[in-house]
């Protein structure tokens, strides 16, 4: 039986890689979350984790009450998360949101666990650290992530060196088709209501603004050490191919399935094996049909600022990613309105970030000045 530590476990992965779990051959050794003490108590009584911690002082306390009853021992705040994530385990499934997602993942990574990672910014705010981190200690990073999910499952058909390029597809969001003018005044009910997936509010709220696109080209840049220009993104509203890869004869191969986060979630704890269904078949007769249009980075400038961002390298990325998670917490407070969220970060490439960086405190740094830069802006 293989041991996994999962960080982020009360939120929409946590919770579905916990589903996962269920069906498979793991013990979880520890849980992490950030204030959410009901279901931590939950998951802590069903799976009898040895550690939990919750990134909330006052909820570690309360947690440490309700489960003493139990021989779980409760860390608590981010040195308590640390802590779990410096534990030894066959895998660490970081499903943190935010940056706050990186040290836990560089921690993991010092012990030698290897990586199921749903926590994007991991990726766009530490990328050439983290790999860098990953390759030294002979650790593996598997996507959870639908569309790297999608890509990584397609590279296994042939050689790497006969790649052309790869195709990310979007679903297009709550607000496909409209225009900024029509987006001047979208209320914050309207841009939590993703057509196709379930998800927490930070996330929905980036697939609204096509930030999460964006994310997710950066993303990709460097899980797969492609330059941007071979990373592409197709609006695919239906969400049935979640992405595809282009070979240099001009084959082109795909994954399809329903829009459902437990299939990656599973491919990634299951790797290089498949197992059985943990969701519904497709039945391509029930979509009836898949379309496909360029992505509309006029209105939806996110995308391109994070294209230009990881062009520009550095601490570029981590800027426009602070930047993004101030404005998107702004808006969800009913301070700045929809289109700002896309301003305020695009704003991040007209500042000065050093193009090179060698450790996370340069990254945190980086994404302080970030955030500060947007409150003043908005001032
Ligand atoms: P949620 O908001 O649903 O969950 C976030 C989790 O992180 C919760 O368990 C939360 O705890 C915990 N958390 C928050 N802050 C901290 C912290 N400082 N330290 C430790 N834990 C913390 O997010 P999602 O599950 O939607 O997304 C998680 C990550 O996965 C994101 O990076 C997202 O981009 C990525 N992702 C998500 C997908 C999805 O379908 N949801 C798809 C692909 C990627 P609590 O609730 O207890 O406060």
């Amino acid at each position: 039986m293989k041991t996994i530590t999962i960080l982020g476990s009360t939120g929409s992965i946590g919770t579905q890689a916990l589903e996962v779990i269920d069906g498979l051959d793991y013990r979880v050794l520890a849980l992490a979350a950030g204030k959410n003490t009901a279901r931590a108590e939950e998951q802590i009584r069903k799976y009898k984790p040895k550690y939990a911690a919750m990134a909330d002082e006052a909820a570690a306390k309360e947690l440490a009450l309700k489960t003493a009853d139990t021989d779980v021992k409760i860390l608590s705040g981010s040195a308590g998360i640390k802590e779990i994530s410096a534990l030894s385990a066959d895998i660490v499934l970081n499903a943190i949101v935010g940056v706050a997602g990186l040290i836990p993942t560089l921690t993991a990574i010092e012990a030698g666990s290897d990586i199921a990672l749903a926590n994007k910014e991991t990726l766009v705010t530490g990328g050439d650290l983290v790999k860098k981190r990953a390759a030294e200690k002979g650790v593996k990073i598997y996507p959870v992530d639908s569309e790297h999910s999608a890509i990584f499952q397609c590279l296994q058909a042939s050689s790497r060196e006969d790649l052309n390029k790869i195709i990310i597809t979007a679903s297009g969001g709550p607000f496909l088709g409209k225009k900024l003018h029509q987006l001047k005044k979208v209320s914050k009910e309207k841009a939590l209501r993703h057509p196709n997936w379930s998800m927490g509010a930070k996330i929905t709220i980036d697939s609204a603004t096509l930030m999460n696109k964006g994310l997710e080209v950066i993303e990709a840049v460097h899980l797969f050490d492609l330059p941007q220009s071979k990373v592409d993104v197709v609006v695919h509203p239906q969400s049935i191919i979640h992405s595809l890869v282009e070979w240099k004869d001009g084959a082109v191969l795909a994954q399809l399935g329903v829009p459902d986060m437990k299939i990656p979630i599973q491919y990634a704890l299951t790797f290089p094996k498949r197992v059985n269904f943990v969701s519904e078949p497709l039945d391509l007769t029930k979509v009836s049909q898949m379309t496909f249009l360029p992505p509309d980075r006029e209105t939806f400038g996110c995308l391109a600022t994070c294209e230009q961002a990881i062009n520009m390298g550095g601490l570029y990325p981590a800027a426009v990613n602070g930047a993004n998670e101030e404005a998107v917490k702004l808006f969800l407070n009913d301070k700045i309105d929809f289109l700002d969220i896309a301003e305020l970060s695009r704003q991040m490439l007209r500042e000065s970030f050093e193009k090179t960086y060698t450790s996370a405190a340069e990254i945190f740094e980086a994404d302080r000045k970030a955030r500060k830069l947007v409150r003043e802006m908005i001032k």
